[in-house]
């Protein structure tokens, strides 16, 4: 299970013959420099990997092919250093199936205006060059993101570096199979949607197994096994006295290490990397799975409750982009409001199935009733998410395309201690306040399952889903209902041109 395989960038430079061997030498090992250095960006968690500069055509439809090609390629970064006819690009930007960032650069920071001659001139030609290449990519429709400025600036770096983790969430969501235990919850509209076109919106492979092949599963687990990992719990873990070895209700954690393990090896042999359960479905299962989701979330799968696909997808997405960064991912819920004016306060959380990446304290392992579903009381994690900077985001499927909605947060402590809520749960404040967002996100038809990502913020999502050419919509500091409204508005008629007849 991983979340951040090797992958690779691959920068290209564009010119032309028309230069001459000399100036073309200096173009290369002027982009080697550039290549170089923002290989050398420690937040860009890909290699940068120049490419041999491009001159014609057939080149640039050669390399565009082979990064399509290419499962560790996971986008392109292009600079046309020199003015690069964009003719020649047409071929190679049609053929090309991988994400694109332009990088509006140039070679020097200041000029040296002292010494500029047309040598100079003739070499640090980015500034036009880059438009002609911005030219035809909008010509074409080539979806992208732009940076502008020098790789020296750390705010172009970290663009390129969101855009990175970007890439490599779209990478593990054209790669994802996603394994379905049971249904959606029966009559529930939102989490429903439409499987094939998924596959061909975002490559994700969606099944469903008999709840009863993971029980098979589970039942296989030798015992030294659940030995190993109760003990493993109690390590990592404030485990409930009741649940340790010479507690009355031992055999309970024993039970939910049992389905952690039979869960966990059902998806490693599948290759599958999200899933999702479902509470009306358990077949022979002793427990709803609860401790056992929350950790293989922790270990980076995609998770959806209630035969919520879409969720799971978005979770693996962010749980891949936001690989090795501080904070976490997470299936939420918007569970419940303070409504105190002023200060409104949303408080999410789930049955069970909240990911303790959201927290770096110490959670608790604890037993409680689950007033829903006919089966022994579930094993689970207990803990507050930290407080800070977030994003929750939802996907929908409107009929004619997939919608994302993300909405700004600020995770907060809960107003106060809550020591009779033994569930996993995060408190927060939507931007711009209460009101607006959740009027946006109710006239958005936004679900009430999210991921919550405090690794990554919105603009992973803004490239993401430009990458996936799907629709988000963002409620921001920036938001007003009035102008929220009529992006929805503009976006309806958008999508459907689009997407052509
Ligand atoms: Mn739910």
């Amino acid at each position: 299970m991983s979340t951040s395989p090797a992958h690779e960038l691959w920068f290209v430079t564009g010119s032309q013959g028309l230069y001459g061997e000399e100036t073309l030498r200096q173009v290369a090992s002027q982009s080697q420099v550039i290549a170089a250095a923002l290989d050398a960006v420690p937040d860009i968690a890909a290699s940068v990997v120049w490419k041999p500069v491009l001159t014609d055509t057939a080149a640039i439809r050669r390399l565009c092919l082979e990064a399509s090609a290419d499962d560790s390629c996971i986008g392109l970064v292009a600079w046309m250093h020199t003015f690069s006819p964009a003719k020649m690009w047409i071929s190679g930007l049609e053929a090309l199936g991988k994400p694109l960032l332009h990088l509006h650069t140039q070679a020097n920071v200041a000029l040296p205006w002292a010494e500029i001659d047309m040598d100079f001139m003739n070499l640090n030609q980015a500034a036009h060059g880059d438009r002609e290449f911005g030219y035809i990519q909008t010509r074409l429709g080539v979806a992208r993101k732009t940076v502008a400025g020098h790789v020296s600036d750390p705010r172009v770096t970290a663009s390129v570096a969101t855009w990175a983790r970007a890439a490599s969430g779209w990478a593990a969501t054209r790669s994802l199979k996603l394994a379905r235990f049971g249904d959606n919850m029966r009559y529930v509209a939102v989490t429903e949607g439409d499987k094939t076109e998924a596959e061909a919106v975002f490559g994700v492979q969606v099944n469903t197994w008999g709840v009863n092949d993971l029980v098979a599963a589970v039942d296989a687990v030798p015992a030294v096994r659940i030995d190993q990992l109760v003990s493993e719990y109690a390590d990592l873990y404030d485990v409930a006295p009741e649940l340790l070895p010479d507690g009355e209700r031992h055999k309970s954690l024993r039970n939910g290490a049992a389905i952690e393990l039979g869960l966990r090896s059902f998806l490693e042999a599948g290759d599958f990397t999200a899933f999702t359960t479902s509470f009306e479905d358990l077949g022979g299962l002793r427990q709803l799975p609860g401790l056992a989701v929350q950790r293989l979330m922790a270990d980076g799968y995609g998770f959806g409750a209630e035969g919520d696909w879409k969720t799971a997808i978005a979770v693996r997405a962010a749980k891949v982009m936001g690989a090795g960064l501080p904070g976490g991912a997470s299936l939420m819920e918007d569970y419940t409001y303070d409504l105190t004016p002023g200060d409104e306060r949303i408080l999410g959380a789930h049955m069970l199935e909240v990911c303790p990446t959201l927290t770096t304290a110490r959670p608790r392992l604890e037993i409680h009733p689950l007033s829903i579903g006919a089966r022994e009381d579930p094993v689970r994690l207990v803990f507050t998410a930290d407080p800070g900077p977030g994003v929750v985001v939802a996907l929908s499927d409107m009929r004619d395309r997939f919608r994302l909605v993300a909405n700004q947060v600020e995770l907060v402590p809960p107003s106060a201690p809550l020591p009779k809520l033994p569930v996993g749960r995060a408190v927060w404040k939507p931007a711009p306040d209460f009101a607006t967002s959740a009027a946006a996100w109710l006239t958005a038809g936004a679900a009430h399952h999210t991921v919550m990502s405090t690794a990554v913020g919105i603009e992973a999502f803004e490239d993401y889903a430009r990458m996936a050419g799907t629709e988000l919509l963002v409620i921001d500091s920036t938001t007003t209902l009035r102008s929220f409204e009529a992006e929805i508005r503009a976006n309806a008629a958008y999508y459907r041109l689009a997407r052509g007849i």
